[in-house]
């Protein structure tokens, strides 16, 4: 059994405050949006909300599965709001977005995944903000290419899906996922000739082979942007942290990664699937 793991020094946080957070914070809950940021207790919220920037979580904020690392809410979620996709907008109009991420909580509730909303949700950003580059993460879509092509019909510049984990440990880590299935979506979204992009934590009990072997697998499909950084628990029912991973490890992982053909390698301990996400579209 695993005892207790003390946080090292390389993960300290920001504490959040200042204006530009207030201001994120107000857009956020003036349009009863919800993001990933603070829904996911990610560690960045003070630097990235610092500096006036968030990732917005569409279609609500239950979700319908339930991976074993991850705080957003489970459950039955609430009816699709059709005025979500122009609130959204309206936000990344008023948080001055260069760049955009969004992502979304699983709908399996729904027939389309949620696609048709996502589909909406990128034309109304597109439509109030035309300078705006977007990166979408999306769920799986159940695998279903129809709902994908919904997606890439609406022409983001990256869309995301992540691995989260090594092929061993998916089963674990995220519920009622698959990792060969994760594979086909990038695989889909890479021969739409739109740049595919995914996201591994480490410290989940994976080794660097499972890791490098994961890389392949993204190369192989297609996949040019990588992001690999720390879990931490985000509360005590999560599953646990099974390793602090050294920063000379993350190097050894960006290294191995631009050596495999990736275009980007975000790697170290703090590194969230949307941190610094406005390189990746060049
Ligand atoms: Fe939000 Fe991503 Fe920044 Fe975390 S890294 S605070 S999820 S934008
Ligand atoms: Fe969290 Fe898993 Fe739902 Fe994504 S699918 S929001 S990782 S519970």
């Amino acid at each position: 059994k695993q005892t207790k793991l003390g946080k090292p020094k390389w993960l300290k946080l920001q504490i959040p405050t200042g204006k530009e957070y207030l201001k994120v914070d107000k857009i956020v809950e003036d349009h009863g949006l919800h993001t990933i940021c603070r829904s996911g207790k990610c560690p960045n919220i003070g630097e990235c909300w610092g500096s006036g920037t968030a990732t917005l979580m569409i279609l609500g904020d239950v979700c319908t599965r339930a991976c074993t690392f991850c705080s957003v809410k489970t459950g039955r979620p609430d009816t699709v709001d059709w005025k979500e996709p122009m609130r959204v907008a309206k936000s990344v109009q008023l948080m001055g977005l260069k760049h955009a991420v969004i992502t979304s909580v699983d709908r399996d509730d729904l027939k389309d995944g949620g696609a048709s909303v996502w589909q909406a949700t990128i034309q109304a950003i597109k439509k109030l903000n035309p300078e705006t580059t977007m990166e979408v993460l999306i769920p799986d879509f159940k695998g279903k290419p129809e709902n994908i092509q919904l997606v890439i019909d609406a022409k983001p510049e990256v869309i995301s899906h992540n691995m989260e984990t090594v092929r061993r440990l998916t089963r674990e880590v995220r519920r009622n996922s698959n990792y060969d299935r994760s594979l086909s979506v990038l695989k889909f979204v890479a021969e739409a000739g739109i740049r595919a992009k995914s996201g591994v934590m480490v410290g989940l009990g994976e080794t660097e082979e499972e890791v490098l072997e994961t890389m392949d697998d993204l190369r192989a499909n297609g996949v040019e942007v990588l992001t690999i950084g720390q879990y931490l628990q985000p509360t005590k029912d999560h599953r646990k942290v099974y390793e602090y991973i050294k920063p000379e490890v993350f190097e050894r992982y960006r290294v191995a990664g631009l050596e495999k053909g990736f275009r980007h390698v975000e790697s170290g301990p703090m590194v969230r699937s949307s941190y610094h996400a406005e390189k990746h579209v060049h």
